[in-house]
């Protein structure tokens, strides 16, 4: 692989996904020229196509008023069911086990509602130490809801000494050693400031061996990698749709729920919109759930959050999950062999195999610890958008829907130069 611009240049002219870069909206630096944008692992890019998809639905309002619910040009009543089935090619599941709603923590705080019901001495909660405090806040507030013990309920498995990734073997070995007091799994599809993709379907498999249940955060993961979910036999998993899938700040998140689990008598927190289609607007007296996941929602459906999100899952089926993620692997490759020549002093906490890992790499800075926040402002002054976590963690993704080779380049050339400065 090339080492010089020209040559990363000349990689993006090869590469058939490149022109989809040109149909979203490119940040500017305030001298005006293009950044390098390498932060789709915290707010996806506009796609150009937003705009008119929320124009539209604006003009349907203005237009129509209430009588948009059925005459707008995409009826706002099952504005959503429209994005279940593409959301479901990107999470290898069915359709009927995708709902769009709400945003992550919501959503997550609405399935532990259904999937964490304490029990005798299966009340423990196993997540990862390090999880994202979202999550962890969440996790925590059931165990308290449900009158549980947070010290000995919450089981935090942190990666062995001297190490930063979380080994799967210890996520069975965790579940083996507590096995029959563990009630439920709640584990990341891509961890936020590793980088690390775990393999679901071993967690899952480990998870309903012992007896608990398994539900993931795709936060880091959906739009990211190909995550075969059903067959993976995830009980619940949940999302947000602003990281890889490019819905806009505070977009709309999502939830999937295995159909083995539609017919359960588990107890949930439901609200009109999840009542059957059918005698909805009826208005009856007793909630009768629509059929699959479109049972867990709640509130009618915010349609102006919502069109951005159709603008996005139309270039992922345009583009197809498995070319972009081939795209991503060589866009990672090429970022480990430019790190290891121009920038060896920087360790890449990522792991390094490929199958372990998605499109974003975690960078530690050594030195003082507001090295790496100095490294980061000179990335900025130099054009180059990436996020620094504390104490020492740069992260930049190579997002493969807009990035390409050239950003890899301009990205450890511009970090080459502000480690030095730094
Ligand atoms: C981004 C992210 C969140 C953010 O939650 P919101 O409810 O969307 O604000 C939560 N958990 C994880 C793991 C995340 O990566």
């Amino acid at each position: 692989m090339s080492q010089s611009r020209d040559g990363a240049l000349a990689q993006d002219r090869a590469d058939m996904l490149a022109p989809l870069r040109q149909r979203f909206a490119q940040p500017h630096t305030a001298q005006g020229r293009p950044c390098a944008y390498l932060c789709g692992h915290s707010l996806g890019l506009m796609p150009l196509a937003a705009r008119a998809l929320l124009a539209a639905e604006l003009d349907d309002w203005a237009r129509l008023g209430v009588l948009g619910h059925e005459n707008a040009q995409r009826p706002w009543i099952t504005y959503h069911d429209a994005l279940a089935a593409p959301m479901a090619e990107l999470l290898g599941c069915d359709a009927e086990e995708v709902v769009v709603m709400n945003s992550l923590s919501v959503n997550l705080q609405l399935l532990l509602a259904s999937f964490y019901q304490p029990a005798g001495v299966r009340r423990r909660i196993l997540i990862e130490a390090g999880a994202f405090p979202s999550d962890r806040y969440a996790v925590m507030s059931h165990l308290r809801w449900h009158g549980c013990e947070p010290r000995t309920d919450l089981i935090e498995l942190a990666p062995r000494d001297g190490e930063d990734l979380i080994r799967e073997a210890d996520v069975e070995a965790a579940l083996q050693r507590d096995g029959e007091r563990i009630a439920l799994v709640l584990w990341p599809g891509v961890q936020y400031l590793t980088g690390q993709a775990f393999d679901l379907a071993r967690i899952a498999r480990a998870a309903h061996a012992v007896g608990a249940l398994a539900g993931f955060d795709l936060a880091h993961a959906v739009g990211n990698m190909p995550f075969p979910l059903r067959a993976g036999a995830a009980d619940f998993a949940v999302w947000c749709s602003y990281k890889y899938l490019n819905a806009g700040p505070g977009a709309l998140g999502g939830c999937f729920v295995h159909r083995r689990h539609f017919d359960s008598a588990r107890p949930r927190l439901v609200g009109w919109w999840g009542h059957d289609l059918a005698s909805r607007f009826d208005m009856p007296h007793d909630f009768r759930a629509a059929a699959g996941a479109a049972g867990f929602q709640v509130s009618n459906q915010s349609v102006l959050a919502a069109a951005p999100l159709v603008a996005s899952l139309a270039l992922f089926r345009e583009a197809g999950m498995e070319r972009l993620r081939r795209k991503s692997v060589a866009l990672g490759a090429y970022f480990e062999q430019l790190i290891a020549q121009r920038t060896p002093q920087v360790r890449v906490m990522t792991p390094r195999d490929v199958a372990a890992r998605g499109a974003q790499f975690s960078l530690r800075i050594d030195g003082d610890p507001m090295r790496a926040r100095r490294v980061l402002d000179g990335l900025r002054r130099r054009g180059v958008i990436c996020d620094w976590r504390a104490p020492d963690i740069i992260r930049a993704a190579l997002t493969p829907l807009y990035n390409g080779f050239v950003d890899v380049f301009d990205f450890v050339e511009n970090l080459a130069a502000s480690l030095q400065e730094a």
